[in-house]
């Protein structure tokens, strides 16, 4: 699937065998997660657990976990927890997944429905063993969803479909409010950081959404070699293809077997990239270092709304 899957490892970890023994390194100060210790965090956990629903929050390790669920802000994950791809930044269990639960998408909407939430973000694990690559799921999902929510808007973060725009066709009919799929990094690395994907097939899923009128997102993660003129030009290609929300991030590697850090971006750069994004014509950019695709989502309600009637 697509999300930037991270927790908080030390960096270079993966770099190489010899500087394993080294002293281990910390984050620097600006990555700092808050614990989850409220009460709202393990309210949320308990309900997730007794729907048996997953969440990418969970399955991801995501740093930003206490501080999201204790606003109720959590990512479910459908299509199970098992995803058939090995992205080299993902932390969520590759492998043969179970057949798609069918009743998944009505505990999804139960859960929703018990939330009343004001805008939510909903991912999958990537399923290529399925004819539809979980296309129908994905817009029974929605289509519960919105029954039993119509006053939130939904967003969803999908995987690329292996480019079929047919299967895309099928989930935006289910009239998600947003369409998004990541391009998590720069077209150099993309086949390295995403060994089964790839950055055209993953532009032209954006393109085809764009085009289809759907209000779109993508998010790319820093920090995994990609230069500063590369980054630029990705942010140029987006405003030009009229992608309405962009997320940038730094990349967290996940364990010794996913993709080493190979740099922190301060603060400063994360706010002159976003300034740069906003100047080539990309109006909504959320940028900084804990930043994921669905960090701070939930306040983007009426922003939501507002591009559903340009
Ligand atoms: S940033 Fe996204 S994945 Fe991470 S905890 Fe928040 S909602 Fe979940």
């Amino acid at each position: 699937m697509s999300d930037s899957r991270v927790h908080l490892p030390v960096v270079g970890q993966n770099a190489d065998p010899e500087t394993a023994a080294a002293p281990r390194r910390r984050h620097p100060e600006w990555i700092r997660a808050q614990l989850p210790t409220k009460p709202a965090y393990f309210e949320l956990r308990a309900m997730v657990k007794e729907l048996k629903l997953h969440t990418v929050c969970e399955s991801a390790s995501c740093p930003n976990i206490g501080e999201c669920w204790t606003r109720r802000a959590l990512t479910i994950m459908i299509l199970g927890d098992i995803c058939t791809r090995s992205c080299r930044f993902c932390d969520v269990t590759t492998g043969r997944p179970l057949p798609p639960d069918p009743d998944e998408p009505r505990r999804v909407a139960e859960m929703l429905g018990r939330l009343q939430l004001e805008h939510t973000v909903i991912t999958c694990v990537d399923r290529d063993d399925l004819p539809d690559f979980g296309a129908a799921h994905w817009a029974e999902t929605i289509r519960l969803v919105k029954e039993a929510c119509p006053s939130m808007t939904l967003e969803i973060l999908a995987g690329d479909f292996k480019g079929n725009t047919d299967l895309v066709d099928i989930v935006l009919a289910a009239d998600p409010d947003v369409f998004a799929h990541n391009l998590e990094t720069v077209p150099r690395l993309s086949r390295q950081v995403r060994v089964q994907a790839s950055y055209p097939r993953s532009y032209k899923i954006l393109e085809h959404a764009r085009k289809q009128d759907a209000v779109t997102k993508t998010g790319l993660m820093l920090g995994l070699g990609e230069t500063r003129e590369e980054v630029e030009a990705v942010l140029t290609e987006l405003a030009g293809l009229g992608v309405d929300i962009v997320t940038l991030g730094q990349y967290l590697s996940p364990s010794k077997q996913h993709l080493a850090i190979e740099r922190y971006v301060h603060p400063t750069e994360f706010a002159e990239l976003e300034a740069f994004a906003r100047e080539a014509g990309i109006t909504h950019v959320v940028s900084g270092p804990l930043v994921r695709s669905s960090y701070h989502a939930d306040g983007q309600a009426a922003l939501v709304r507002s591009l559903r009637t340009r």
